[in-house]
């Protein structure tokens, strides 16, 4: 059974994943997704090897200099293991905005206490305490706000939505992380169609990706599906159809899934309204994120249309 060395101390790690075993014995090993997705619970062995399972996704440079990410590492023989000194780095940030987005979303403004680099769509994490933390996508945009702008949805006993729901206020200084992930809008192709399918919080990251390739003077078609139960679940929607009314190419399409269908939005499944607007995929990139089992889908039935995987973006949360 391989053994887990942490702070002078070892751990039997049985079948269990390094970040299991020593949170469970104790240790306070950062985490969020605990699925190979925030890079929150990155480590570093200083003797012997872990897996090579337990390096996807990692950027090669950190792969190189032997960081691993706790969660998805099953060690096959003993290893020991550090926090890094390195990785995404922590700073702290003031909270310059609190505001309701609608009846389950609140709008988090916050202003990086110092030079804060990222891409409109990344994520970053947000610290309760030392070692609570989860992600939380960005839908600012660098050139265009001054601050970072956070959608949160209210989750039924959530421990750090429930936190930023009943506490967190104008004024407050907490630590993120910086920014992280691939879901963003990379200049060039400006002609290539774009669509983009997200549920409730969903928004957040889509909602930045389309100013920012707006801002870039993409060409091509911007076509943003936002589904919800009924109208309750939208937010954003006056800002969205002002950028539809001034950029012709941008098509926003906000669906009902439950109930009567009003003017101004469409009725059924966010997916299956897009994927009948937008039948053949072939060559267009596409951005899913929010409810998982939404973006899973999602994310098959778009290659069936004709995306290719490479052109294919997705936050499942
Ligand atoms: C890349 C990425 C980007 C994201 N971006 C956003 C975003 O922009 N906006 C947003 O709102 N969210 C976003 N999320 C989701 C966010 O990170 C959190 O997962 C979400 O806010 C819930 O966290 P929480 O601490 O409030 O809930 P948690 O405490 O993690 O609980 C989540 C749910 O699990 C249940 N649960 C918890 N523990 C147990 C248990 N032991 N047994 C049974 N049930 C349990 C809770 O009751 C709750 O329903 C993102 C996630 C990822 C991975």
């Amino acid at each position: 059974m391989s053994k887990v060395i942490y702070g002078g101390q070892s751990y039997e790690c049985g079948e269990s994943s390094i970040l299991d075993c020593l949170t469970a014995q104790g240790v306070p090993v950062p985490s969020s997704c605990r699925s190979g997705v925030c890079q929150t619970c990155m480590m570093r062995v200083v003797e012997g090897e872990v897996p090579e399972k337990a390096k996807a996704g990692l950027k090669p440079t950190l792969a190189a200099q032997n960081y691993f990410l706790a969660c998805s590492c099953y060690p096959e023989n003993d290893v020991e293991v550090v926090l890094p000194e390195a990785g995404l780095g922590k700073l702290e940030a003031r909270v310059t905005s609190v505001e309701y987005l609608n009846g389950d979303i609140l709008g988090i403004r916050l202003k990086p206490s110092r030079l804060f680099e990222y891409k409109a769509g990344q994520f970053i994490n947000l610290f309760k305490d030392e070692i609570t933390a989860r992600c939380y996508s960005l839908a600012s945009v660098p050139a265009l706000d001054e601050e970072l702008f956070l959608n949160v949805r209210k989750v039924p006993s959530g421990l750090v939505s429930g936190w930023v729901f009943s506490s967190l206020k104008v004024g407050d200084a907490i630590t993120i992380s910086e920014a992280s992930g691939d879901c963003f809008y990379v200049p060039g192709n400006s002609e290539q169609d774009i669509l983009l399918i997200a549920t409730g919080s969903g928004l957040a990251p889509l909602y930045g990706i389309i100013r920012d390739a707006l801002l870039s003077g993409h060409q091509g078609k911007l076509s943003l599906y936002h589904g919800s139960y009924n109208t309750d679940g939208f937010y954003l929607v006056e800002e969205l159809r002002r950028l539809a009314q001034t950029h012709p190419n941008f098509n926003y399409v906000p669906c009902i899934s439950e109930g009567e269908a009003k003017a101004g939005y469409a009725p059924g499944m966010v997916l299956d309204i897009a994927l009948a607007d937008n039948p053949d995929l072939s060559g267009w990139r596409v951005f899913l994120c929010g409810n998982p089992n939404m973006v899973n889908t999602a994310k098959q039935q778009t290659f069936f249309a004709g995306a290719s995987m490479r052109d294919i973006f997705a936050d499942p949360f």
